[in-house]
C-alpha cells in the first residue's frame, strides 16, 4: 500500500511529463544571465504578476531573506507577524545575516497583523529606535487567504507612513485560487512578492522574488553571496514554467478535498477540527493519545506530522487523491471511534 503523505505540500514529487520537460529545457549559465530557461520563468512571473523582474531562488528562505535585505539596511527593521514564516522558520536570517531587526507582532485568528498595532509599532525617527522600514505579510497563513480589503488597508498604511510592503506569497496561488482571483490581484498592493514554486505547484526546487527592476538588482547581487547563484539552473526553472502551465488551477481540487477531510472527521469524538482553509486541515487530539495515534495512522501508511502539541497539520496536494482522502477519513474513525 502506498504511502499518503499529509505532512506538507512539499513532499509532491515531480510527475514523468514534468521530469521531461526538465530533460529538455535549454539552458545557459543563469550566473551569466544567459539561462534562457531562467530568463523566461522571471518574465514570466514577473509579467503576471505586474512587476517589473523577477529572480529565481533555491528556496522560500533564501527569498524573502533577499527581500528583507533589499529593503532594509542594517540597523533597520521590520514589522512581521509572530507566528509568521519570515520570522519563526527561517533561522532568524534577517537578524543574523542582515542585521535587521525584526518587530514581531501577534497574529489576528485570521492571520492579518492587525493595523492599529502595525501602526503603533512603527517607529518615530528618533536615535533610541531601529528605523522602521517594511511591514511583511504572508498569504495564505496558515492556509488563511488574507481578505482583500485588509491588504488594500495594509497598502494604504504604508504608503502613509513611509514603508515598503512585502509579502511572503509561498502559498500566493493557492490564496488566488480559493477567492477566485488573479494572483495580480493580489500581488499589486506589494512592493516586492515571493512565490513558492515547491509547494502545491508541484515543482522539485525554487521560488522567484519579484520587485522593481532595482530591487531585483540588489537581489541578485545578495543572491550571490548567500551562495545561491546556480550555473545550468534552467533544468530546474523548466520544471517551474511546468508547474505554472500545469498545476495552478487544479489547487481547486486539493482545496475541495481538504474540506471534504475536513467534514469527515467533523463528529469524531477527542478529535477536533478546528481549522480548514484552502489546502490545509487542523486537528487537535489529546496530547496523551498523540503517541498511539501515530502508531495507528503509521500502520495504516497516513503519514502525518505529529509532534509535541495537540495540533496537527494535514496538508492536501497533488499526491493525493480522492482515494487517499478517504483513507485517511477511515483511519482516523477507526482510532477515534
Ligand atoms: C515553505 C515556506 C517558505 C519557504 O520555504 P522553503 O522551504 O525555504 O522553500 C516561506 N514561507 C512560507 C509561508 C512557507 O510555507
Amino acid at each position: 500500500m502506498d504511502w499518503i503523505d499529509l505532512r506538507s505540500d512539499t513532499v509532491t514529487l515531480p510527475s514523468p511529463a514534468m521530469r521531461e520537460a526538465m530533460a529538455r529545457a535549454e539552458v545557459g549559465d543563469d550566473v551569466y544571465g544567459e539561462d534562457p530557461t531562467v530568463n523566461a520563468l522571471q518574465q514570466r512571473l514577473a509579467g503576471d504578476l505586474g512587476f517589473e523582474a523577477g529572480l529565481f531562488v533555491p528556496s522560500g528562505t533564501q527569498s524573502n531573506l533577499l527581500a528583507l535585505m533589499s529593503h532594509c539596511q542594517r540597523g533597520d527593521e521590520y514589522i512581521v507577524g509572530m507566528d509568521a514564516h519570515t520570522y519563526k522558520y527561517e533561522g532568524g536570517g534577517a537578524a543574523v545575516l542582515g542585521s535587521i531587526q525584526p518587530q514581531p507582532l501577534p497574529q489576528a485568528a485570521d492571520g492579518t497583523l492587525p493595523l492599529d498595532a502595525v501602526e503603533r509599532a512603527v517607529k518615530p525617527d528618533d536615535a533610541h529606535y531601529a528605523r522602521t522600514r517594511l511591514l511583511c505579510l504572508e498569504n495564505t497563513w496558515h492556509g488563511r487567504a488574507l481578505p482583500q480589503e485588509y491588504l488594500a488597508a495594509a497598502r494604504a498604511l504604508c504608503d502613509r507612513r513611509g514603508l515598503a510592503l512585502h509579502l511572503d506569497g509561498a502559498r500566493l496561488f493557492n490564496a488566488a485560487v480559493s477567492q477566485g482571483a488573479t494572483a495580480r490581484t493580489i500581488a499589486r498592493h506589494f512592493d516586492s512578492v515571493s512565490v513558492c514554486l515547491s509547494k502545491g505547484l508541484g515543482a522539485p526546487v525554487g521560488s522567484v522574488l519579484l520587485g522593481a527592476g532595482s530591487l531585483i538588482e540588489k537581489a541578485r547581487r545578495l543572491r550571490k553571496m548567500a551562495g545561491g547563484g546556480m550555473r545550468q539552473a534552467g533544468i530546474l526553472a523548466a520544471a517551474g514554467q511546468y508547474a505554472l502551465d500545469h498545476n495552478v488551477a487544479r489547487l481547486a481540487d486539493d482545496h475541495a478535498r481538504a474540506a471534504r477531510l475536513a467534514d469527515g472527521l467533523r463528529d469524531l469524538p477527542d478529535l477536533e477540527v478546528t481549522a480548514q482553509h484552502t489546502n490545509m486541515v487542523f486537528i487537535d487530539a489529546p496530547a496523551e493519545r498523540l503517541q498511539a495515534l501515530k502508531a495507528h495512522m503509521d500502520q495504516a501508511r497516513v503519514r502525518l506530522s505529529i509532534g509535541y502539541t495537540p495540533s496537527i497539520r494535514m496538508v492536501l496536494h497533488m499526491d493525493v487523491d480522492d482515494p487517499g482522502v478517504q483513507r485517511t477519513i477511515d483511519a482516523l474513525q477507526a482510532f477515534f471511534l
